[in-house]
């Protein structure tokens, strides 16, 4: 089978880490209680920021977030490691900007994920996810963002999301733990 899966908030919980950063930086302390009600892929709301304001945050910040301590889900290297081990594809598709895009791949594959590098897809905007989902024939997709998700409802691939806080409303298979997830 031909597994792809999203990376940030989907194998790893990088929003969270990127809330640790802006408490840190923004020398403030909001509860993470906060975080887990947001209901915005954004994080900014959380301090007060407008999207202008948070925006500029979360840009300025792009080397921290992505590139230090940013934990996986509990479970996720191990789940994949064992699909690949039992002959299937893992592919991954981000929607990370193009200039950490091979720094990206370094950093998950260093994480212990099994990376190919011919099925490492990165900096595409999010409504283009379908071409390569498509193109690539996967039979399970797994991503956390409403927004694409939204694009891909008429495709014969399975589609999963990823629970979080801000997409609750998303009518589709859910994958709650990874460490829990059987397909
Ligand atoms: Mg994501």
């Amino acid at each position: 089978m031909r597994f792809g899966f999203d990376i940030d908030d989907t194998l790893i919980n990088l929003r969270e880490h990127a809330f640790h950063i802006y408490n840190h930086k923004l020398n403030q302390d909001v509860g993470i209680e906060i975080f887990r009600e947001l209901k915005t892929v954004e994080i900014h709301e959380a301090f007060g920021l407008d999207n202008i304001a948070g925006g500029q945050m979360w840009n300025s910040l792009l080397e921290d977030i992505y590139f230090t301590d940013c934990p996986e889900f509990e479970g996720a290297v191990e789940l994949l490691n064992k699909l690949e081990r039992e002959g299937h594809e893992i592919f991954y598709i981000t929607s990370r900007p193009k200039q950490y895009c091979q720094r990206t791949r370094d950093w998950v594959r260093a994480k212990g994920f099994p990376v190919q590098d011919d099925r490492f897809f990165c900096g595409m905007q999010d409504q283009e996810k379908i071409d390569i989902i498509k193109q690539l024939n996967l039979d399970f997709y797994f991503d956390d963002k409403p927004a694409v998700l939204d694009t891909l409802k008429d495709i014969p691939t399975k589609v999963y999301v990823k629970d979080q806080s801000y997409n609750q409303n998303v009518d589709i298979s859910r994958v709650k733990e990874w460490v829990h997830f059987s397909y």
